[in-house]
């Protein structure tokens, strides 16, 4: 593959004002009929979120310090005592907060209540770890080739979102790598997911992609080299992003992005791009809640022989006739169990 790297010219631009994130198309959509996520229901009632007037939006928080556009710039401020825990904030990408600004100091002191959110298990300990905030889309990125597709990292991305309420959009990309339409995605274009098939290197899809994103905030999900830094430069080639050949990175993707970054791009699309979600792990579900992430082993769930069939084992499984017959396929299947014996019986936050 030729080298596209390019260098960076310009980072972000600038063309947005943090009054338009109130504006009504800022809301986040319904999906499936679920209601908007408003968080878990400890952070419902507390208090330190709250209705403010925001003049600056979280970016990368760090420690008891945070990366806010503030003033059209991005800035390192302090974090108010009161919104931090043992070293950390409890901000997230895309916290809408009140900056106050005394010459220099700068200091998040209050942060509105979330809209939406994107979580995943933390690394070290049973805790939720809020990965992105107040978004609409999360686009969950996948190659046809470079790196080979990986059946169960979507469909974690897809139970992710679902969880959160987050409207998911699946984006197929290197369509020009493969030499006929891939039919392993016609699984999620027949549970209505959207589903765009895009080349950055023919351009195909892009302008839809585009259309989609209008005037939304939008979290990228996806494994290193699928593509995600190129989508945004095709969105907008004037940001001119640096993107890496896929051989650059190593086992555990050494050269992946280690902060969070918000873009602005015409057209009022706002894409945070966190590292957070490359690997996304699944938070807040038990092995028996699985099939409701599966819509459709769900529906065929309710032809099995017992009520709470765990379609592995069990005789009169219509989940297992299913991928008998072809009705279901294997790889779906497949994946539904792998993610189920990836879970504890009991929830870490039941
Ligand atoms: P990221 O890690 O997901 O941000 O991936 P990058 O955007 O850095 O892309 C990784 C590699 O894939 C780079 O060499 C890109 O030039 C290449 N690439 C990205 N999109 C396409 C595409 O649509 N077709 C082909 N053939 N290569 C692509
Ligand atoms: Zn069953």
């Amino acid at each position: 593959m030729k080298d596209r790297r390019r260098k960076k010219r310009r980072v972000r631009k600038r063309d947005w004002s943090v009054n338009d994130l109130d504006a009504e198309n800022r809301q986040p959509r319904r999906f499936r009929g679920l209601d908007v996520g408003l968080g878990t229901e400890a952070e419902d009632i507390d208090e330190r979120f709250e209705a403010i007037q925001p003049n600056g939006v979280v970016v990368s928080p760090y420690g008891v310090l945070a990366f806010v556009e503030f003033d059209g710039q991005e800035r390192l401020c302090r974090v108010a005592e009161r919104l931090c825990v043992g070293g950390t904030s409890i901000l997230a990408p895309g916290d809408r907060v009140r900056v106050d600004a005394q010459q220099d100091d700068l200091c998040v002191s209050a942060v509105q209540h979330r809209q939406s959110k994107l979580s995943r298990p933390a690394t070290k300990g049973q805790r939720e770890q809020v990965i992105a905030v107040n978004v609409d889309h999360i686009l969950c990125v996948v190659a046809v080739a470079q790196p080979r597709f990986k059946v169960g990292v979507l469909d974690r991305f897809l139970i992710a979102a679902d969880i959160g309420h987050i409207r998911p959009i699946v984006v197929v990309n290197k369509t020009d790598l493969a030499e006929e339409a891939p039919r392993e995605f016609d699984v999620y274009r027949d549970l209505n997911l959207p589903i765009i098939f895009t080349s950055c290197e023919t351009g195909e899809g892009i302008d839809r992609l585009r259309t989609l994103l209008e005037n939304s905030v939008s979290v990228l999900a996806g494994q290193s080299g699928v593509g995600k830094t190129s989508l945004i430069n095709c969105l907008h080639p004037d940001i001119a992003l640096e993107t890496r050949e896929v051989s650059d990175y190593n086992e555990k993707g050494r050269h992946t992005t280690t902060v969070s970054r918000l873009y602005h791009l015409a057209g009022g699309i706002d894409i945070i791009d966190t590292p957070g979600i490359r690997q996304l792990g699944v938070w807040d579900v038990t092995k028996e809640e699985v099939a409701l992430y599966f819509p459709d082993i769900a529906a065929l769930g309710e032809h099995c022989r017992f009520r709470d069939c765990s379609h592995t084992h069990e005789p009169g499984c219509a989940v297992q006739d299913a991928v008998e017959t072809g009705a279901l396929p294997a790889v779906r299947y497949k994946s539904y169990c792998r993610i189920r014996d990836s879970l504890d019986s009991k929830s870490p936050w039941a």
